[in-house]
């Protein structure tokens, strides 16, 4: 895809661009809500990426174009841009570009052409993709010198404050960090990371994506509640962030929270859901991968049952799957929609894909995308 958006940008620029780089989609192996509670997460990158052709400029204008959304090319001066004003797909681009000029980088302005393979809403952190390949790209044109962690960070403020979304670091650390063949053990309470090998082929299981194609929207609301309720609960706990409950402590908190029932069930989710990361991990590096598959689906319980994320079309692959022989399965990203991950045996995988199809057809629903995921490499310059 590279060549293709460097010619598109030729196209729309009448001249060649400085470089292209790409920045892929993830998704989330465990770890759902934590990061935003300074917790753990484990994603890997998709071979799905965002793809940008960008070029310097020095008169302090942005022309942003997409080959992905109708209309033409979008010029925004540097110094109009403010927070909460762009509702529209620019401003992830623009919130970027707003974050390192904010943090005092001298990007004087820049011409973007970009497309993505990314479905975007999907849950497969299209949005991160977009943000990671803008921060690389001026990272390397104006020769910042940021490293992966601090570009992951400056795009997360480009969407918490520019876009308007409070989501948590791990969408855009994964699209930054990961590595080829490996899934990203991340603490977000200091962003230091484990690249844990993760080659199913080799094992001879798979990991499908199901895309339900129900469309979430994160900065509409409930992600919002989620994270304030979070918030709260570690208040009424006296510490700074969920994370600083120990599991083995977690009895007695709940305890303590009495019947504020809301804040229990926030609270048990994040705590337990951390442990299950750490689970994750320790069977994944004892070579004990067919394990994971049951934390995962208590993985996907915790959500639909404490946290309330889940939706009926993810609930139905999940248990649709289990029943069908799949190792594990749970929804993965933000929620209220998107994708779930399933784990199964390579021999299993037409079984259970089948029997997900049919259950959808039978429900009277769309037909989700169904597609193997294999860890695919992080950020980087492609010309
Ligand atoms: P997710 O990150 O799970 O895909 P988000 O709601 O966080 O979902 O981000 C989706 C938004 O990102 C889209 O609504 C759009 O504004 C933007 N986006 C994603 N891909 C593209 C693209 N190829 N071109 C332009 N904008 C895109
Ligand atoms: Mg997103």
């Amino acid at each position: 895809m590279g060549q293709q958006v460097r010619d598109g940008f030729v196209e729309l620029y009448k001249t060649a661009p400085e470089g292209v780089w790409s920045a892929p989609g993830r998704v989330n192996l465990i770890g759902e809500h934590t990061d935003y509670n300074d917790g753990f997460v484990m994603p890997f990158a998709l071979p799905h990426t965002a793809v940008a052709a960008v070029s310097r400029r020095t008169d302090g204008v942005l022309r942003l174009h997409s080959a992905d959304v109708a209309g033409g090319v979008v010029e925004l001066r540097l110094d109009d841009l403010v927070p909460g004003t762009d509702r529209k797909w620019t401003a992830y681009p623009a919130g970027v570009v707003w974050a390192l000029r904010e943090a005092g980088h001298p990007v004087t302005g820049a011409d973007v052409h970009l497309a993505s393979t990314v479905p975007a809403g999907a849950g497969l952190s299209s949005s991160a993709a977009l943000e990671v390949v803008v921060a690389l790209a001026l990272n390397d044109l104006y020769e910042l010198g940021l490293q992966r962690w601090q570009l992951a960070r400056l795009c997360q403020r480009a969407e918490n404050v520019y876009v308007g979304a409070p989501t948590g670091i791990m969408d855009q650390t994964a699209s930054a960090c990961c590595e080829e063949g490996h899934a990203l053990f991340l603490d977000t309470r200091d962003l230091s990371q484990k690249q844990i090998p993760f080659d199913l082929a080799a094992e001879g299981m798979r990991l499908l994506v199901v895309d339900t194609r129900v469309k979430h929207a994160h900065n509409e609301g409930e992600y919002g509640k989620r994270r304030a309720g979070c918030e709260r609960g570690a208040a009424l706990l006296g510490v700074d962030a969920l994370r600083d409950v120990p599991y083995d402590g977690l009895g007695a908190a709940l305890q303590r929270l009495g019947d504020d029932e809301e804040a229990v069930r926030l609270v048990r989710h994040v705590v337990t859901e951390d442990e299950r990361v750490e689970r994750a991990v320790a069977l994944l590096e004892a070579g004990e991968t067919r394990a994971i598959g049951p934390v995962l689906v208590a993985g996907h319980a915790s959500l639909r049952d404490d946290f309330r994320v889940s939706c009926p079309e993810l609930d139905l692959v999940v248990d649709t799957a289990v029943a069908a022989g799949a190792l594990g399965a749970r929804m993965t990203g933000g929620g209220f929609g998107g994708s779930a991950i399933v784990l199964a045996e390579a021999a299993d995988v037409d079984t259970v894909t089948k029997a997900v199809l049919e259950a959808f057809a039978a429900a009277g629903r769309t037909a989700p995308r169904v597609f193997e995921a294999v860890p695919a490499a992080g950020a980087r310059r492609l010309s």
